[in-house]
């Protein structure tokens, strides 16, 4: 169909100035984190499930790709309009519909900013947990895409554990529910199979979310180390003494030195890693867990453990961490995310040999990562213009994850498949796995509406 046509049908649903289709609106939703680059036929920014639905009816009948899009911090290429299409943003249905502080549920829109409900949240004494160091800007829907973590998901559990129901728009334009509020939903778990589909096979028009009350103490710690090693092997000794915190993100010399020279977290400079630990729950027994913990570091070579005493020194040490993408970036013109993710125990070895991969490839590599999910993020830095340098940086990336897949662990953590990973599936299931995954895909969308070219390798190993 004509652009024009597409255009004038789509303005009948949602309205002129909800349908954007000039040079620079393509270009802009050409791209999201990923390395990757698209170009959509145009975007459509739907404000109810209804227009969502009367769109998708449209771009099934005219065979239109549809491709699902929340902030585009995705760092696989999930949002890539790779064969043209749709871009659906959800930009204008942003709206916390219900909050249920009773039955600790809320209810909110796709395009909500995750960050934006926890400020809502936090007025009633709640939180949503999951807590992507993106959350300022990326959406729940974002998050239910790519069944997204972050540093509070190792005693809390990934967004999978949090999105309890949704409203959702099949291939056809139908409107169905799956889950909801209650514990527990008789029939198969559609939600389980939605939620990290990366808009392969529904689009999410509402989302049901458990919300907790927010934990009575919290105890920041920064434990320094002037060995990488030491730091690994400590993640793993505090989680094999059965204790559980809410976080345990680990950051490298490199990512120190980024983030002192931009963001002032109080990370000494001359460490080789540092360990961000904290503790929350009941403010009964938190001090002699505390103390357990400092123990253990100090088994383990740790040169010095800081405690956060005030709101603000544990804000800022929070702000080193989260912040810590955005000033890796201003070490390099782009810098490239691996998520791998390995048994907890091979941490130590694991990243050895990462930084032996960086090394042989000639490429610098800073480490900051979810340590106690055993989910690393090397981060590659490098200068997309130099083209050996960009090939080089796809191949150091692979080596990492079967490096990953090979100690036991898998190919992504958090952050998707996309259109980055395909041929890596490769590495961690056989042609018969895959096989079954196309048949789900084939059950939810026959006809390859949405987000196609994503996710399944289109050829399989023999197995
Ligand atoms: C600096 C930085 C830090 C990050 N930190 C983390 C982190 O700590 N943890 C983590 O997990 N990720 C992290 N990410 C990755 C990213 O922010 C997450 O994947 C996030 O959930 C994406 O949200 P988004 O709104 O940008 O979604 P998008 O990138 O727009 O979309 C993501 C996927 O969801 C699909 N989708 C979007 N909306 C819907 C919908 N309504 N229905 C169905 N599918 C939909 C899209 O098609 C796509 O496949 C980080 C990214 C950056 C740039």
């Amino acid at each position: 169909m004509e652009r024009e046509k597409m255009v004038e049908e789509l303005a009948g649903i949602v309205g002129k100035e909800n349908v954007l289709s000039s040079e620079t609106d393509l270009l802009l939703y050409g791209y999201d984190a990923s390395l990757f680059r698209g170009r959509p036929d145009c975007i459509v920014l739907p404000g109810s499930t209804e227009e969502v639905s009367k769109i998708v009816k449209f771009a099934r009948a005219n065979g239109i790709h549809i491709v699902a899009r929340g902030s585009g911090t995705n760092l696989s290429g999930g949002t890539i309009p790779t064969q043209g299409g749709i871009v659906l943003h959800f930009s204008r249905m942003n709206r916390v519909l219900e909050i249920d502080i009773e039955n600790q549920r809320a209810v909110v829109e796709p395009g909500i900013f995750t960050l934006v409900l926890k400020n809502q949240l936090a007025r009633y004494g709640y939180i949503y947990q999951p807590d992507p160091a993106s959350e300022k800007v990326s959406t729940l829907g974002g998050n239910f895409g790519e069944n997204s973590g972050g540093p509070h998901c190792l005693k809390y559990g990934v967004t999978t554990n949090h999105i309890l129901g949704a409203e959702v728009v099949l291939y056809d334009g139908e409107v169905i529910q799956v889950g909801g509020k209650a514990l527990d939903h008789p029939g198969y778990d559609l939600t389980g199979v939605l939620v990290g589909s990366e808009g392969t096979l529904g689009i999410a028009t509402k989302l049901i979310l458990r919300i907790m009350p927010k934990p009575e103490a919290v105890k920041t710690m920064l434990a320094i180390y002037n060995s990488l090693e030491d730091a690994g092997r400590t993640v793993s000794a505090i989680i094999a003494d059965g204790i559980i915190p809410a976080t345990l993100e680990m950051i490298d010399r490199l990512t120190i030195k980024a983030v002192e020279e931009s963001i002032h977290a109080g990370f000494p400079l001359d460490a080789e890693a540092v360990l961000l630990i904290e503790l929350d729950g009941l403010k009964d027994g938190m001090e002699r867990l505390a103390e357990r913990i400092m123990e253990i570091c100090r088994k383990n070579n740790v040169r010095e453990v800081k405690v956060a005493k005030t709101e603000a020194e544990r804000a800022q040490l929070w702000a080193g961490r989260r912040g810590a993408f955005g000033a890796v970036a201003r070490l390099r013109p782009n810098y490239f995310v691996c998520d791998g993710t390995v048994p907890r125990t091979r941490l130590p070895e694991v990243l050895t040999r990462v930084m032996e991969i960086g090394r042989r490839y000639g490429l610098a590599i800073a480490n900051v990562f979810h340590a106690g999910d055993g989910n690393l993020h090397p981060l590659i830095l490098f200068d997309e213009r130099n083209e050996e340098e960009l090939r080089k940086v796809h191949l150091a990336g692979s080596e990492i994850l079967k490096l990953c897949a090979d100690a036991g662990g898998t190919i992504s953590g958090e952050h998707g498949i996309g259109t980055e990973k395909m041929k890596e599936m490769l590495f961690v299931f056989n042609s018969q796995d895959i096989a079954a995954m196309k048949k789900v895909k084939k059950a939810f969308d026959p006809e390859d509406v949405y987000n196609p070219g994503k996710v399944l390798p289109e050829q399989t190993l023999s197995a």
